[in-house]
């Protein structure tokens, strides 16, 4: 293997469940801290700013700041800001991501009488997605304007099994209104070069640590990183035995990292 100089890490899944640690996550952070590692948390997560998910992993124990954190919707915003410059977006998210969407003229659902949205973005399923929001974006999509999805997850784990994503409904959209979104978060090309970006990395001496073999490893492969998958969170041996490709590593968890990047020769 490459000898690894940076680290982009899920969260969900990898470092936590349901918000609470995986064992050995937070000292397994600490060793690659000691270590100096640039490292990245790379989240789909469209429930909480950057702001309130460093909050809410220092409380749980590791030790990150807003600026090791980068989600799909900050990376929506950067998309939103270069490729449709002051064009009115139409949110369907659960969850208030606004303080990561600086920037963005967001119109409310409430407001639209007369200003029509140039931009439908979806965000995280949840209580959000009703018949009337999704009808409304496949309406003003089939007026033209343009879709963006912050992923296309399927499905997310929860303490109490998988619940169904934007991923579902998103398929459902595009179907029906005949075209394809533009996806920002995983696993897109344009998350992972964002990714690489805030860390100044080369990709062939990253490693990607994520629990989804699709999203988060196989696609990180493509892009020219190294890939690890975890056998926590969602990950399951029948799902890793149909997927289309083969993760460079697999661990047990997230603490089995810090020893994988020592036989990288870091
Ligand atoms: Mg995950």
């Amino acid at each position: 293997m490459e000898r690894i100089g940076a680290v982009l890490i899920d969260i969900d899944g990898v470092l936590t469940v349901s918000w609470e640690p995986l064992p050995g996550a937070v000292e397994a952070m600490e060793a690659l801290r000691a270590a100096e590692v640039p490292l990245a948390l790379v989240t789909n997560t469209t429930s909480r700013t950057r702001a309130a998910i460093a909050r809410r992993l220092a409380d749980a124990g590791f030790s990150v700041g807003p600026d090791d954190i980068l989600t799909a919707p900050a990376v929506t915003a950067t998309h939103l800001r270069e490729h449709h410059p002051g064009a009115r977006c139409l949110l369907i998210n659960t969850g208030d991501v606004r303080g990561d969407l600086s920037g963005v003229p967001l119109v409310e659902e409430e407001d639209t009488e007369g200003a029509v949205p140039d931009v439908v973005v979806l965000g995280g399923a949840g209580s959000a997605f009703t018949y009337a929001a999704l009808n409304r974006a496949f309406h003003l999509v089939q007026r033209g304007a343009a879709l963006v999805a912050m992923h296309r997850n399927l499905y997310w784990r929860t303490a109490g099994g998988l619940d169904l994503d934007t991923g579902a409904f998103l398929l459902g959209l595009e179907r029906a209104a005949r075209t394809e979104a533009v996806v920002t978060g995983k696993p897109s090309g344009a998350f992972f070069a964002a990714a690489l970006a805030h860390l100044g990395a080369d990709p062939a001496r990253t490693l990607m640590v994520g629990d989804d073999i699709e999203t988060d490893v196989l696609a990180a492969q493509r892009h020219g990183i190294t890939g690890a998958l975890v056998r926590t969170g969602k990950y399951r041996p029948e799902t890793h035995a149909a997927a289309d490709g083969t993760p460079d590593h697999v661990v047990d968890s997230f603490a089995d990292v810090p020893a994988l990047l020592e036989r990288s020769g870091r």
